[in-house]
């Protein structure tokens, strides 16, 4: 899970920068590609020339292949949509299923209609690997996962009642203490020493912040022990300042 998680969010930055790369090799692989053409369609070109030509012009249209690749990867993860989240929910669960199988853990999946939110679904997709990875390793012997999504209302970041989405994401696996339970959410707190980054929740916590959402986690480490996240996410809850990238992508686009 961790290595799920460094991976994701070295992906998220690396997208960024792909894609204002990719952006900007745009414009000079278009001149590229018409100085080629001029050259091939000019009468003075001789066969051997030609075929130079052709080959140049093959390899820069794998460039371009690449390039147009990597901007609708990072448009389709970054621009704000109608989100399902039972769909984010199952597309972690398929990432999960080898572990989830290898360790003996069941998932019950109740979800009501199909819980739809407006917001960045790559990131919310985001929260929910971090939530499921962590309850996988807090179950290594097996154990249950509750995943529940439903529409209702919730207190969004600024204490304001409002509509939306209502997630939670429970484990009966070994709990935790309060003095852990207090520090969850602050970025490199971990107790596991050789694999946690201490990332996790509180990359979570930051993309639920930007959405105008809440987090809270109830915990027991007795008898039964487990842990449960509930998230929220409200309608119409995405701050605008934090799409100023996106838009700039899509208006140079
Ligand atoms: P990491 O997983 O890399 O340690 P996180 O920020 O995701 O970083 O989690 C911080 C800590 O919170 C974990 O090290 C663990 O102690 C605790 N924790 C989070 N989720 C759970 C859970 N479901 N059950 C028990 N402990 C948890």
């Amino acid at each position: 899970a961790e290595e799920t998680l460094r991976r994701t969010e070295k992906l998220a930055a690396t997208g960024r920068l792909a894609a204002s790369i990719a952006h900007e090799i745009n414009n000079p692989l278009e001149a590229v590609t018409n100085l080629l053409y001029l050259l091939r369609t000019h009468s003075a070109i001789d066969e051997t020339a030609l075929s130079y030509v052709s080959m140049a012009q093959a390899e820069l249209g794998r460039v371009s292949e690449i390039t147009q690749q990597m901007l609708r990867f990072y448009r389709q993860s970054t621009l704000p949509r109608m989100t399902d989240v039972g769909q984010v929910l199952e597309s972690v669960l398929d990432l999960y299923q080898s572990r989830i199988v290898a360790a003996h853990v069941t998932v019950a999946k109740k979800f009501s209609g199909s819980p739809g939110v407006f917001g960045l679904s790559g990131e919310m997709r985001q929260v929910f690997a971090n939530l499921i990875g962590n309850a996988l390793d807090a179950m290594p012997g097996g154990g249950q996962l509750v995943l529940r999504a439903r529409r209702g209302s919730g207190r969004r970041s600024d204490g304001v009642w409002s509509e939306g989405v209502r997630v939670s994401v429970t484990d009966n696996g070994s709990g935790m203490s309060r003095e852990t339970m207090a520090r969850v959410f602050e970025a490199f707190f971990t107790t596991k020493q050789a694999t946690g980054t201490g990332l996790g929740l509180w990359v979570s916590e930051e993309i639920i912040r930007k959405h105008s959402g809440s987090v809270r986690v109830r915990s027991r480490t007795g008898m039964p022990s487990g842990t449960c996240f509930s998230v929220f996410f409200p309608d119409a809850g995405l701050k605008v300042d934090q799409l100023e990238v996106a838009d700039a992508t899509v208006s140079a686009g």
